[in-house]
C-alpha cells in the first residue's frame, strides 16, 4: 500500500477536511504508485491562509538573517537526504537520476543562496537635497503570499519561490502540482524540521482549479507566483484584474538554437541535442528550434541525427538512460499530437517520431527523440510550446534571417547561439526576444544566483531567483529622517 502524504498547516500534519486522496504515478512504470496526497478544498486553503495571516507578522518581526537560519538549517537536513530525494524525484516525475540529483542539489543551493540573503537585503542610503536630512529605502515584506508550481522542476521551482519569500518575510501558502508533488512535501518537511515557526510555511495538494483557484481568491493574498502553462497563467491574470496583488508569471517557451556557419559542428550537434531533447524536452527552457545557417545545414543534420538516434530512452532509475518517459499519459498525448500537425503540415520527419512499445516501455510513457525537416514560421510546430522531445529544423539564408526566425514567435523565454564570431554574438544578444541568452551553451541550464525570467508572451511581472526575487516578495519603503530640530 503506498504511503499517505499530508498537508502541512499551522506547523501540523493534516488530512484534507474532505478526507480524500489523489495518487502521484510513476511515469515510467505506472504500476507504482508512489504516494497519495491530500484532494483539498477551498476550507483546505483557508486554513492554511488563517495560519499565515496569524503567524507572519512575528515572523516578519524576526531579524532577516535569523529567518535565514532556518533555510541553512533545511538545506543541511536536504542534504543529507539527497539520495533518496532524488530517486523519489525521478519516480514521481520521470527525469533520469542524474538529472534529479542536479535538481535537488539546486534546491539545497536555493535554500544556501537565500539563507544568506538574509544578511544581505541591501537597499540604497540616497543624498537628500536638505542639511541634515538622511534619506534611506527599507524593505518590508507584502505578508501572505501564494506559491503555485507546476510539476517539471517540482523541487527546484518551489524552492526558488518559497526561498525568498520566507527570508524576505512572508508567510506562504504553497500548492505544487498534482503530477509531483512529493518532492516539495519534502523541502517543506525540511523546514519543518529546522524549526520553522508554526504557520510560516503551508502546503496544501489538490486540484488547479479548487485549490489554485481558493489561493488565488483569498482576501488576505498579497502576492502570487505561478509558474506553469500560458493558458493557466493567463487566467490567473485574468482574475487578478482590478485586484491589488503582486502578481508574477512564469509560463511557457519556443526557444531557439542559432546554429552560424563558423561553428564547430560536434560541439553544435551536442548542444543542440542537450538543449532539446534532456529531461524528455519537459523544460520550460528546453530548445525547441533550431535556426541554422544553410551554408552547414547539411553536415549538421547529419551529425545532429547521428547523435540523437543513439539516445536511451527508458526508466531514469536505469543506469545508461538518457532520456526518460514523458510525464503522464496526457503529455503523451499532446508529443504524439504534435509529431502528427509537423506530419501533416509537411514537414520532414528525419527520426523518431513514435510511441516507444514492447516489455517495460508499455508499463510507461515512452517517446522517441524526434526531430522534423524544412519547417517553416508558419506551421504549428514552429509556434506552439510542445513541451516534449520535439526539434523543428529551420534554414536561414543569412544571419538576418536567422534572425527573423529566431523572433517569429510570441514568446521569449530563452535562446542561444553557436559561433566563434564576436561580432554576431553581440548582434544576437542584442536582438534577440528573450530573457535568457546563453552564448555556445545549450538553452537551458540556467544557474540559481542569476535573475530568470522571460519577455514576451513567457513571462509577466518581476525577475525570480538571484538578487532579483528578493524585490519581488518585500516593498520599499522610504525614510526622511531629520536629525536636528
Ligand atoms: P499548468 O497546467 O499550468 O499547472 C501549473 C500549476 O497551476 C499546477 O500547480 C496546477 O495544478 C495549477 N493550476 C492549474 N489550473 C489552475 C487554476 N485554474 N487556478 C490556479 N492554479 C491552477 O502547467 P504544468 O503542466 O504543471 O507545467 C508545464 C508548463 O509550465 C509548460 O508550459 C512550461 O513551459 C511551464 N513552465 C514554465 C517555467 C518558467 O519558468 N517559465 C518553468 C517550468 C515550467 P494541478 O497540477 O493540480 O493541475
Amino acid at each position: 500500500m503506498a504511503e499517505t502524504f499530508l498537508n502541512y498547516i499551522a506547523g501540523q500534519w493534516a488530512e484534507c477536511k474532505s478526507k480524500k486522496t489523489f495518487p502521484n504515478v510513476n511515469p515510467a512504470n505506472t504500476d507504482e504508485v508512489v504516494g497519495l496526497f491530500q484532494a483539498s478544498g477551498p476550507e483546505d486553503v483557508r486554513a492554511a491562509f488563517d495560519a499565515a495571516v496569524k503567524a507572519q507578522p512575528a515572523w516578519a518581526a524576526l531579524p532577516a538573517p535569523r529567518r535565514g537560519e532556518y533555510l541553512f538549517k533545511a538545506a543541511e537536513i536536504l542534504e543529507g537526504r539527497l539520495a533518496r530525494l532524488a530517486e523519489e524525484m525521478t519516480r514521481e516525475e520521470g527525469k533520469t537520476l542524474p538529472e534529479s540529483k542536479g535538481e535537488v542539489k539546486r534546491a539545497i543551493n536555493i535554500f544556501r543562496y537565500f539563507g544568506g540573503e538574509g544578511a544581505r537585503q541591501f537597499s540604497h542610503q540616497i543624498p537628500s537635497e536638505r542639511e541634515n536630512v538622511f534619506c534611506y529605502t527599507m524593505r518590508k515584506p507584502l505578508g501572505v503570499v501564494g506559491l503555485i508550481t507546476p510539476w517539471n522542476f517540482p523541487s527546484a521551482i518551489p524552492a526558488w519561490k518559497a526561498a525568498p519569500a520566507l527570508v524576505g518575510g512572508n508567510a506562504v501558502v504553497l500548492k505544487p502540482a498534482s503530477l509531483a508533488p512529493l518532492s516539495a512535501y519534502r523541502l517543506v518537511e525540511a523546514l519543518h524540521e529546522s524549526g520553522v515557526p508554526a504557520g510560516a510555511v503551508n502546503y496544501v495538494t489538490g486540484g488547479g482549479g479548487t485549490v489554485g483557484n481558493a489561493i488565488i481568491e483569498h482576501s488576505a493574498l498579497r502576492a502570487v507566483s505561478f509558474t506553469g502553462s500560458c493558458e493557466v497563467g493567463n487566467k490567473l491574470h485574468e482574475k487578478m484584474n482590478g485586484r491589488k496583488v503582486r502578481i508574477q508569471l512564469e509560463m511557457g517557451g519556443k526557444n531557439p538554437t542559432v546554429v552560424l556557419k563558423d561553428a564547430e559542428l560536434d560541439y553544435a550537434a551536442d548542444l543542440l541535442v542537450n538543449g532539446a531533447f534532456f529531461s524528455t524536452g519537459q523544460k520550460c527552457t528546453a530548445c525547441s528550434r533550431a535556426v541554422v545557417e544553410k551554408a552547414v545545414y547539411e553536415p549538421l543534420v547529419e551529425k545532429l541525427v547521428a547523435k540523437t538516434r543513439k539516445l536511451k530512452v527508458g526508466n531514469g532509475l536505469d543506469p545508461g538512460v538518457d532520456i526518460g518517459p514523458a510525464v503522464d499519459a496526457n503529455q503523451l498525448e499532446t508529443d504524439l499530437k504534435y509529431i502528427d500537425i509537423g506530419k501533416r503540415e509537411g514537414a520532414e520527419l528525419l527520426c523518431g517520431g513514435n510511441r516507444l512499445a514492447g516489455g517495460a516501455y508499455d508499463k510507461g510513457h515512452f517517446i522517441e527523440p524526434t526531430i522534423f525537416a524544412r519547417v517553416t514560421p508558419e506551421m504549428r510546430i514552429a509556434q506552439e510550446e510542445v513541451f516534449g522531445p520535439v526539434l523543428a529544423l529551420m534554414v536561414a539564408n543569412d544571419f538576418d534571417d536567422a534572425m527573423r526566425l529566431a523572433n517569429c514567435v510570441k514568446f521569449g523565454l530563452s535562446a542561444s547561439i553557436v559561433s566563434r564570431d564576436l561580432t554576431r554574438v553581440h548582434q544576437f544578444i542584442n536582438r534577440i526576444e528573450a530573457g535568457l541568452i546563453t552564448v555556445n551553451l545549450p538553452t537551458a541550464g540556467v544557474e540559481y544566483q542569476l535573475p530568470f525570467g522571460g519577455t514576451k508572451e513567457s513571462s509577466f511581472g518581476m525577475r525570480e531567483q538571484g538578487p532579483a526575487a528578493i524585490d519581488f516578495y518585500t516593498e520599499t519603503r522610504t525614510v526622511y529622517l531629520k536629525y536636528t530640530q
